[in-house]
């Protein structure tokens, strides 16, 4: 057999899977010790009960014959696709149900939209960025080329310095860094995106946790997108799916590549290998657009924005810089003394039991800093908030210096 060798050419574990598999083996070497976990990007809340009573409703609704639903709508059933243009309505963009196509997660819809486009195409990523967008391009045997983000700009690249590219991946609220793209901003990537006859593909799983009006929460608020972009969004993170599975992508009909229409293109993909998202998933995603359904979901969002500013005053209290944190559920933390991520990522783990997620595993770009989810519950973040404000970073950066051995790291 001929394997693909471009899965090869991946790191050998997923960033989240090497940090649990750190968190594991230091769990068995210490079994006393108290971990507190802001490092994987899982909710902690639980569901909202208008979806919980949505979903249990459907089941029941299924046990009858007249109301039984086998395969659906590939491209998702009505009622959730208009759902989600009232949604967008509410702030003011036009999107029509026929532009939307349900599906079961953002993760794989990412990798999903590789088969849109030729495997010799050039990809523009962000780094630092969500894992995903690489390592689908580099299985798909992509070019890719980055857009830098640094503390200059905000971790907010923009296409000035960029070369010629096919695929343009942007998230805002971007994962890891919090930072969040401006109007002005996204209409240069729109401009950028015509220029060169590209496909933006714009990931706003974070679209809820943005506190500022002023701020745009979707590419097709800015006029040209629909004829050069592809939106993502997902039901995991503004809703506690992320074990429900529940997601959409908007592919408008203008938007035409080489006289072909990719949201037919997209719609024969997906009629041939997907076949509908859960009816009793699809009722419950409904519910998080009702006005109790909303409600109770952005209560959850405002409770992690609440662990999101405990996480960051806590970091300045200790005298570090950090961005990040006010429009999205993570803290952008400047490891201190020029250590390295996985370095200062150890360090914590190991002196004071704190998970974070080294920067560094989200691109070259993000060596040097460490994320920091909001996604816990409170009691965690506040016991993890408490020990972060007293951390002595001259301490620690000297046990780095100078390697004390494991075992004599002092008692958690
Ligand atoms: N996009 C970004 C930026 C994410 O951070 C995540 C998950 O963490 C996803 C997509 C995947 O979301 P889903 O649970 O819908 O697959």
């Amino acid at each position: 057999m001929q394997l693909n060798e471009n899965i090869m050419k991946l790191e050998q574990n997923y960033l989240f899977a090497e940090i649990a598999m750190r968190v594991r083996r230091f769990r068995e070497e210490h079994p006393e010790a108290e971990v507190l976990s802001l490092g994987i990007n899982d909710v902690t809340r639980p569901l909202a009960p208008a979806v919980s009573d949505a979903m249990s409703q459907a089941a029941q609704e299924m046990r009858d014959a007249a109301h039984f639903h086998g395969y659906g709508d590939v491209q998702g059933e009505r009622f959730l696709r208009e759902a989600v243009c009232g949604y967008y309505r509410s702030f003011k963009v036009a999107v029509e149900p026929e532009d939307v196509f349900i599906s079961d997660g953002a993760k794989s819809d990412l990798a999903n939209l590789c088969d849109l486009f030729a495997p010799e195409s050039t990809v523009l990523l962000p780094n630092p960025v969500y894992p995903v967008f690489y390592d689908t391009s580099v299985m798909a045997g992509r070019n890719i080329i980055f857009a830098c983000g640094t503390k200059e700009n905000g971790f907010l690249p923009l296409p000035e310095n960029c070369g010629h590219a096919d695929l343009i991946y942007l998230c805002s609220p971007n994962n890891p860094t919090g930072a969040v793209y401006t109007r002005q901003q996204l209409r240069e990537w729109v401009a950028f995106a015509h220029k060169h006859h590209a496909c933006i593909i714009y990931d706003a799983a974070y679209e809820a946790y943005i506190r500022n009006a002023a701020l745009p929460r979707s590419i097709f608020e800015i006029a040209g997108a629909e004829t050069c972009a592809i939106e993502i969004n997902s039901f995991s993170k503004m809703a506690g799916f992320t074990g429900v599975r529940c997601s959409w992508v908007i592919v408008p009909r203008a938007l035409t590549a080489h006289g072909q229409s990719l949201h037919k293109l997209w719609m024969r993909r997906q009629s041939t290998k997907y076949n509908g998202t859960s009816y009793i998933v699809q009722r419950g995603a409904a519910a998080v657009f009702s006005p109790e359904g909303q409600r109770q979901v952005r209560n959850d969002v405002q409770y992690y924005m609440e662990n999101a500013d405990l996480i960051r005053n806590a970091l300045r209290r200790s005298g570090v810089f950090t961005t990040g944190g006010e429009h999205a559920p993570y803290v952008w933390m400047e490891c201190p003394y020029q250590m390295q991520s996985w370095d200062c990522f150890e360090l914590l783990l190991k002196h004071h039991g704190i998970v974070s997620s080294p920067g560094v595993g989200f691109g070259a770009h993000g060596e040097g800093w460490l994320r920091f989810s909001s996604f816990g519950s409170r009691e965690t973040i506040e016991r993890a908030a408490h020990k972060l404000s007293a951390l002595d970073w001259d301490q620690l950066a000297l046990w780095k210096v100078t390697a004390v051995p494991a075992q004599h790291f002092p008692a958690l």
